[in-house]
């Protein structure tokens, strides 16, 4: 029977994992460890870094099949599994929701960095909300360290923030009154998002246009090469289950 590692922390890969256990396929998710509490999916959980793509095709001895599901920002993480995958000739399938369109009239700016994102920001409004997570918060120092920013994050940050930052811890799913009101309480005058993609955080994008509010997006970086991606997992499911 084949014996998937899943690369996880996400959404779309607790939902695979739901379906490879219910298929009876033997499916180990990794997570990073970044959250202390995570949601844990069906099947075998490991947790924590590999150790570089050393580590990794080390560690890949124990599987025939390995599944990227990680979120589109995790570039280091895909890069390794392509890197070590490749090394060790084990075949390698990337999950992956895609990213936003943008709806017409809608008042995106595209970043091409969170550096940018911060500048484009603080050219746009005073009172940003930013949801990029908190391993990014350092890049938007610069541009908003005066600025009166809501950072709504999973876990604390742990850089110093300026005065002028509120912090809140908060972890979806989000649903549209709830980002309405965040925003309003906020007074935000504009949003600053990555482009991740999927049903889960869009809610705030709706939030903002609503209230006519800008939204920054970060574009999402580019990914290995030659990695076969599909969007939905049931197209995992039947590729797993072609190689059993
Ligand atoms: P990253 O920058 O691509 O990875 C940094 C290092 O963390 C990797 O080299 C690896 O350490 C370890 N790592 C990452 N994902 C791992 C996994 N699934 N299992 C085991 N080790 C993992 O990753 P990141 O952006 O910090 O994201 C960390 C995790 O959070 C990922 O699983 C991702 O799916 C999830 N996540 C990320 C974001 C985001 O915006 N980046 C958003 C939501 C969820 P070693 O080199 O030691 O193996």
């Amino acid at each position: 029977m084949t014996r998937v590692l899943l690369l996880g922390g996400t959404a779309e890969a607790r939902a695979l994992a739901d379906r490879l256990v219910a298929a009876g396929v033997a499916v180990t998710t990794s997570l990073a460890g970044r959250v202390a509490d995570p949601r844990l999916p069906a099947g075998a959980v490991r947790i924590g870094g590999f150790g570089g793509i050393d580590g990794l095709r080390t560690a890949l001895a124990d599987y025939d099949a390995v599944v990227d599901a990680t979120h589109p920002f995790a570039t280091t993480m895909s890069a390794n599994a392509a890197a070590a995958c490749r090394a060790a000739g084990l075949p390698l399938l990337r999950l992956e929701r895609p990213g936003w369109a943008q709806p017409a009239g809608a008042a995106w700016h595209w970043a091409d960095s969170h550096d940018q994102a911060g500048q484009i920001a603080a050219r746009l409004g005073r009172r940003p909300v930013l949801t990029i997570g908190r391993q990014q918060l350092a890049a938007y120092l610069p541009a908003l360290a005066d600025a009166t920013v809501l950072a709504r994050v999973v876990e604390p940050p742990s850089i110093d923030l300026p005065l002028s930052w509120t912090v809140i811890s908060d972890r979806g799913p989000y649903a549209l009154p709830g980002e309405l009101a965040l925003l309003r309480e906020h007074g935000a005058d504009v949003v600053v998002t990555k482009d991740s993609g999927g049903r889960y955080t869009w809610p705030k994008m709706l939030a903002a246009e609503q209230l006519g509010l800008p939204v920054v997006v970060v574009r999402r970086p580019a990914r290995p090469a030659g990695v076969t991606t599909v969007n939905d997992v049931e197209r995992v499911l039947a590729w797993v289950l072609a190689g059993d």
